[in-house]
């Protein structure tokens, strides 16, 4: 053979290589709308899911600039999987934005016994964004079994050929997440009954789990900034409840709290309440070993 026909033949292997390894073979393609979900997924689908996220560990969950790769990622995929109860106004818009007819969408919070629903409408000139009820449910890891139960159920039904795949990794996580429920339990139970200032109210599903009071919240609606008035309310709650740490979510500003702990001497505490949320929070296990062991290390 000529040079010529050697690089033909070399062009043609690497194309052929190429072709093959984007076909990715047997993987169910999968996007989450949170790192959390995502890597429930991962921990079931394994190398039989290619998964994605779209927000950002350590981004608002409620505020996501749409970006057109979004949408990409969305037309490829056959499930998508999303918190619900309001938490991504956003994902409506990247549904539609993604034109795939053929995309499931498996809402998680269907299993969930939802917390703090509002009797009436809610006006949403209020601000309030947590209209439907209270998103933040996965915070309680009770309910990250909950939720492994329906990312599972979803890939079972897509993919039945790795129905023992999936059972197995299912079944192997469960048990994990069992050892380190018996742990946090055990850790959050000097924290009984204790009083904790929240910024956001993503705690209520956490506080009832394990027992905590919730005093206040820095923020004086969910998604309403603080404001002065609202901080002088809670110095005189602080005082009165005995609080002596503010919990909150990484991705917000700490000036607020911070106003607050020099006046009050409460103690500032960020947390990611997300996968990916700060360095070396790369599962939701690890993730949930940070909020408990700085909760409970430091009432
Ligand atoms: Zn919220």
């Amino acid at each position: 053979m000529d040079k010529e026909k050697i690089k033909m033949k070399n062009i043609l292997v690497i194309l052929l290589l190429l072709v093959f390894t984007s076909m990715n073979f047997g993987q169910v393609k999968v996007v989450a709308t949170t790192s959390v979900i995502y890597d429930l997924v991962k921990e079931i689908g394994k190398d039989k899911v290619e998964a994605d996220y779209i927000c950002r560990g350590d981004q608002d969950p409620h505020y996501v600039e749409i970006l057109p790769s979004y949408m990409l990622k969305l037309r490829k995929a056959e499930l998508f999987f999303k918190i619900g109860l309001g938490l991504e106004i956003w994902a409506q818009q990247l549904i539609d934005g993604s034109r795939n007819d053929n995309l499931k969408i498996i809402d998680l919070s269907n299993g969930i016994e939802k917390k703090e629903i509002p009797a009436g409408k809610v006006d949403a000139s209020q601000g309030d964004i947590h209209p439907y009820g209270n998103p933040h449910y996965w915070l309680d890891p009770y309910n990250a079994k909950i939720m492994a139960a329906e990312i599972l159920e979803a890939l079972l039904a897509k993919s039945p050929e790795n129905s023992e795949y999936f059972k197995k990794n299912y079944q192997n996580y469960i048990s994990t997440l069992d050892k380190k429920l018996i742990e946090w339990n055990s850790k959050m139970k000097k924290a009984e009954g204790r009083s904790i200032v929240f910024f956001h109210a993503s705690w209520i599903y956490f506080a009832e789990r394990y027992g905590l009071k919730i005093s206040g919240y820095v923020e004086p609606k969910p998604g309403i900034p603080p404001t002065p008035s609202h901080n002088a309310e809670l110095y005189n709650i602080i005082k009165k409840s005995g609080a002596n740490v503010i919990v909150m979510e990484n991705y917000y500003s700490d000036k607020a709290p911070n106003q607050i702990a020099s006046q009050t001497g409460i103690k500032v505490i960020k947390v990611p309440i997300a996968v990916f949320g700060m360095e070396g929070i790369d599962s939701y296990i690890k993730m949930m070993d940070y909020i408990i062991n700085n909760i409970s290390g430091n009432l």
